[in-house]
């Protein structure tokens, strides 16, 4: 069986580095806010390019905590609205709902599967106050014309990072793009800790030092509590994997390149709609998602060949039950997607060999 993604080979690859850096913190007697956490902080922060990075612990906190803190400061109130495009993940919905806000979807573009940006002016309102943006797939949505929008009708830019560490954007990488991102280091993650985990990154010092007193108690001295905050912080264990695995993640990404250029050139059936990448080097490969108009035969097909796919996503979050108020709307395109989606196996450990028979299964389809 070709697996979908094997994180086992994945940490296999680092296994002693990574055992020999959670038994630094085992013999340190110092679980939270220490070492670990601090270096990764200013590893991940030149990875970026950014002046800050707080980690925290997963990446919807993250998400949400930019929100909460950008409430905090007075940029925007509850009730304000949040433009996010509608195939998202259901986590950059909750962001926004989670602190009272209004999210607001926009199609994405067929082709890319990122918020078709010509489509966005048509959703501000007066209480228009962000621009979610999701890096979906490990492709950067970011363009100039994004920046113009933001400038014009004075929005901040969120990036919704969790997919695309180490993407890039004329040479700036995802996670710098916008006023703040937040990123996760879920296990199945480009840059995967070993349980929850995640950060924001930010150019902004004011945001970054609000992010951080809210997901510490409201707090930045012991038991002094400036505001009603949460705990979520980044653990010192998993910031010590992080630590090991971040230096190699441009490897990694390298490797999952050379399979989805295997992929694009491989695959000629026909029925198989292949992605559109807007920038061969901007793309990380979180995952590889083809579309045809029959899914389920394809996926059984492939299943009875020995390749393992999934589906990212099956439903959109409009037509969830989490936002009934939302089931009535239609995004035909976001539908459409949904509907016609498959991800192929893609990590930094498939072997050429691998690859090169999900592309003859697939092109015998
Ligand atoms: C994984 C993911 C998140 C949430 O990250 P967690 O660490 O699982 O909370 C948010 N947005 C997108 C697009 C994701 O893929």
């Amino acid at each position: 069986m070709i697996k979908f993604l094997d994180i086992q080979k994945i940490t296999d690859k680092n296994a002693t580095e990574i055992k020999e850096a959670i038994n630094r913190v085992v013999d340190s007697g110092w679980y939270l806010l220490g070492s670990e956490v601090a270096s990764f902080e200013e590893n991940f922060s030149k990875f970026c390019g950014v002046s800050s990075t707080v980690g925290v612990a997963n990446g919807l906190d993250a998400l949400r905590l930019i929100l909460r803190a950008y409430i905090e400061m007075g940029v925007m109130q509850e009730g304000d609205e949040v433009i996010v495009p509608a195939n998202t993940y259901i986590a950059s919905l909750l962001a926004i709902s989670d602190n009272k806000l209004t999210p607001v979807l926009v199609e994405p573009d067929i082709n890319t599967c990122n918020i078709n940006v010509t489509k966005i002016e048509g959703a501000i309102s007066p209480r228009t106050k962000a621009i979610m943006i999701v890096h979906l797939y490990g492709q950067c949505a970011y363009n100039s014309e994004l920046k113009r929008i933001c400038d014009k009708y004075d929005l901040k830019l969120i990036e919704d990072n969790a997919q695309a560490q180490g993407a890039k954007y004329k040479g700036v990488v995802t996670g710098a793009l916008g006023d703040a991102a937040g990123t996760s280091f879920y296990p199945g993650k480009n840059l995967g800790a070993f349980g929850d985990a995640g950060a924001v990154t930010t150019n902004d010092p004011k945001l970054a030092a609000a992010v951080r007193t809210l997901a510490n108690y409201g707090s930045r001295t012991k038991y002094v509590n400036e505001t009603m905050g949460l705990n979520s912080r980044l653990d010192e264990i998993q910031a010590a994997v992080l630590n090991v695995k971040l230096k190699y993640l441009m490897e990694d990404t390298a490797r999952r390149r050379e399979i989805a250029y295997k992929y694009l050139s491989g695959i000629t059936n026909p029925k198989v709609i292949l992605p559109q990448v807007e920038d061969k080097n901007g793309h990380v490969w979180h995952l590889f998602v083809v579309r045809t108009g029959n899914r389920e035969s394809f996926q059984q097909y492939l299943h009875e060949n020995g390749i393992q796919t999934l589906i990212h996503y099956p439903i959109p979050p409009h037509k969830q039950n989490a936002y009934k108020e939302l089931n009535s709307l239609s995004f035909p395109i976001t539908e459409k997607i949904h509907r016609e989606v498959v991800s192929l196996p893609i990590s930094p450990v498939m072997t050429d060999l691998e690859a090169d028979k999900v592309i003859e299964v697939i092109n015998r389809w």
